[in-house]
């Protein structure tokens, strides 16, 4: 991605960044090298043909063919060891890193096994200076019982690196109040709650979010602009947005939101959000998808009007509102 220039200052500022998915991190090159394992031959051409999904839907069909190269856990850990360099090579460090362990059960992989090569081949990577924890994330349209045995993943893995359990997927599909009992599960072992919402579903689905599920940051959230009562909610309550631009303008969730083809990066709502008082955490998504990086991500949100103190604002909340402290 061409950026625009961002000032120095802030490109220079250490970085956590808190919306990440190893899956979606990974770059053409990466594709490729865990397409030959399998003896799937392809060019990087016909890779980046696959990465230029125009909608949602296509989107997570990317999504899913990507992730269908993701089989041993040898394959995770080579994801993660490029993740961690790209990171790195950013100034950022400390990254929450979402892993899709309801799309492994799908696939009848052990979470645990994956779990365990991720950690050992980023350990290296806490001496330079990156600090990693896990998110383990349900799919949404898999529906809850799926979700509930990510939970019991994520129990049985009994590590201190993983810091939360979220929801990600199609929420336009199954009630969010069918996934109480699976938050209430995940909160009594002692894990932080987030869910993607009102990324492509109305403010409604942040709403349930918070109150029926007791979610403590959102995905996305972009919906929050169609309602100023929900806006003054997320203020109030301080609780954060994770906003991924580049991701909103890519998988079409901005120009759903605002119900036109032709959206621009100038049309998002990030400024008038964080004016609102909204805490908001700046992040990529999908780097490897979505073309982006988190220093590409920061420099959007200069063009889209934020001013240098409001992008350092932003910056330091990127560990204010992070789940793993120090020490942790
Ligand atoms: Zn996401």
């Amino acid at each position: 991605m061409t950026s625009p220039p961002l000032s120095p200052r802030i490109d220079s500022l250490p970085k956590a960044e808190l919306h990440l998915h190893l899956e979606g991190a990974i770059q053409p090159a990466t594709a490729l090298a865990l397409m030959a394992r399998y003896d799937v031959r392809a060019t990087e051409q016909e890779v980046r043909q696959r990465y230029a999904f125009r909608n949602f839907p296509e989107f997570l069909e990317t999504f899913k063919w990507l992730t269908s190269f993701l089989r041993e856990p040898q394959d995770y850990a080579l994801a993660a060891t490029q993740l961690a360099e790209q990171l790195l090579a950013q100034n950022v460090v400390y990254a929450e890193v979402t892993l899709s362990v309801g799309v492994m059960l799908l696939r009848r992989q052990r979470p645990e096994a994956s779990f365990e090569a991720v950690l050992r081949a980023t350990e290296p990577f806490e001496r330079r200076g990156l600090r990693l924890r896990w998110i383990f994330d349900a799919v949404r349209q898999f529906g809850a019982e799926a979700a509930m045995a990510v939970v019991e993943s994520a129990r049985s893995c009994a590590s201190n690196a993983i810091v939360a359990f979220g929801i990600g997927g199609d929420e336009l599909q199954v009630p969010t109040a069918a996934f109480r009992a699976v938050y209430e599960r995940a909160s009594e072992i002692g894990l932080h709650l987030l869910m993607h919402a009102g990324e492509v579903g109305g403010p409604e689905k942040i709403r349930e979010a918070i109150e029926l599920l007791g979610v403590e940051r959102i995905g996305h959230g972009i919906a929050a602009i169609h309602d100023p009562a929900l806006m003054d909610l997320l203020a109030e309550r301080k609780i954060p947005l994770e906003i991924c631009p580049q991701s909103n303008v890519k998988t079409g969730a901005l120009a759903r939101q605002l119900a036109r083809d032709d959206v621009r990066i100038e049309d998002h709502p990030l400024p008038a959000l964080f004016r609102h008082g909204i805490p908001v955490v700046l992040s990529t998504d999908d780097p490897g998808l979505f073309d982006t990086t988190l220093r590409g991500e920061y420099a959007l949100a200069a063009q889209v009007g934020l001013q240098e103190t409001e992008l350092e604002e932003i910056c330091s909340m990127g560990f204010r509102y992070a789940f793993g402290r120090s020490g942790e």
